[in-house]
């Protein structure tokens, strides 16, 4: 007994301590969020903090595409896909993937965050060096833990310092450099070209995070990659359908030799059951959906150019944003956190963002905006974000 109230003394001193800190986080009952209003504990907000971006989650066709196939295929996929879980939807909705992606080869996991954590780790271990950009999102850091690789962090986007680590390390070592492309925390974008001819220079492996591109970048909506014409220059592309595609889960795309290879070694693909049937429906629904959503992406990126114009127009800091991914500066804890509370309180669903996710003194406030919003909401939600600012001197 002695030991478990160890345990809970140890535990408790620590959550006060991120309560002291204003770090503590909690769980807030959310209805309605994949639309444009949303409703939290009673109160109807406007939702600027979804990665909804194209409307799709609460779309018709997608439920349609999901009830069809649990009505075909049943509810659970019942085991991991190397024992029988790899059920018909997911050969239909690897093909429909490749083609998509003009990959040679692509296999379909359960999110995000397994993407990124099997994929470096089994690409990778003790003798390999994987750089990684500082902001890269928490799924990749943790992979490159889990790999045992030496972790190269280079500033933001310095292509400089990448570079300079580079060439520390002995010619004959595998290197991986691994990117976001839209960056989740400050909406800015990786140098993809800069990164490609480094990648060369230095015969290291690129993979990329488009888990915030897909859908929204490319005309296609397959990502930055594609709008760049660099598919075929990055070696790894991982992507999410939880985002602009409205489902669940994630890709990775590649040569076959890498896809086969992950088949064999990515244990965060081989131990877990795979997704549902209904999640596979939606997402073959989906990536046929957001190839013909030219209109969605221009609106998307007109109303994100429009919110970012008036808020650096009326003295915020946005950061470096240049994608529907907007966070506004705000520095302390407490602050964001009080500036969220404030907009919440005046209709708007924004959530601050602290460390350990962004680094010390950079809280912030971050707004996503998606097609689905009117512009007239926009306005709306912009006098309100102005006067708060103003009421808390953040302008
Ligand atoms: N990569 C990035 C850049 C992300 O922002 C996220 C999710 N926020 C993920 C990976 C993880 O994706 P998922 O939510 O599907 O696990």
């Amino acid at each position: 007994m002695e030991h478990v109230s160890r345990w809970e003394k140890d535990i408790t001193d620590e959550l006060l301590a991120l309560e002291n800190q204003s770090a503590r986080r909690s769980l807030v009952l959310t209805e309605n969020a994949d639309q444009t209003w949303l409703t939290i504990e009673g109160q109807r907000m406007l939702n600027l903090a979804s990665n909804n971006y194209l409307g799709l989650a609460g779309d018709e066709r997608l439920k349609h595409a999901m009830i069809e196939a649990i009505q075909h295929y049943g509810v659970g996929s019942t085991s991991s896909r190397l024992i029988v879980g790899s059920h018909p939807l997911y050969d239909k909705a690897e093909k429909e993937l490749i083609k998509w992606k003009h990959a040679e080869a692509g296999i379909i996991v359960n999110s995000g965050y397994v993407a990124n954590v099997g994929v470096i780790s089994a690409l990778t271990g003790r003798d390999d060096v994987v750089f990684s950009d500082k902001l890269n999102h928490a799924s990749i850091v943790d992979g490159i833990v889990l790999s045992r690789a030496k972790h190269r962090r280079y500033r933001h986007k310095n292509l400089n310092h990448l570079e300079a680590l580079l060439q520390r390390e002995p010619i004959e070592k595998r290197k991986l450099i691994v990117t976001d492309t839209v960056f989740s925390m400050d909406g800015d974008i990786a140098d993809l070209k800069g990164l490609v001819e480094l990648k060369e220079r230095y015969n290291a492996l690129l993979m990329v995070d488009e888990a915030h591109a897909t859908g929204v970048y490319g005309e296609n909506g397959t990502g930055y990659a594609e709008m760049e014409h660099l598919q075929s220059k990055v070696d790894i592309q991982m992507g999410t359908f939880s985002k602009a595609l409205g489902s669940y889960g994630a890709y990775v795309v590649g040569e076959k030799w890498l896809i086969d290879y992950l088949i064999n070694r990515m244990r965060s693909l081989i131990y877990t059951t795979a997704l549902p049937p209904a999640v596979l429906g939606s997402i073959i629904k989906s990536i046929e959906i957001v190839q013909q959503a030219g209109k969605e992406r221009q609106s998307l990126h007109d109303l994100t150019y429009y919110f970012r114009s008036e808020l650096l127009r009326n003295g915020f800091n946005i950061c470096s944003s240049e994608t529907q991914i907007v966070p506004i500066l705000v520095g302390e804890n407490d602050r964001s956190i009080q500036f969220a509370k404030l907009l919440q309180q005046e209709g708007i669903a924004a959530i601050p963002v602290r460390p350990p996710t962004v680094p010390e003194k950079e809280s912030r406030v971050r707004f996503t905006i998606t097609s689905a919003q009117a512009r007239e909401d926009i306005n709306w939600a912009l006098d309100r974000i102005i006067y708060v600012g103003k009421s808390l001197g953040v302008i």
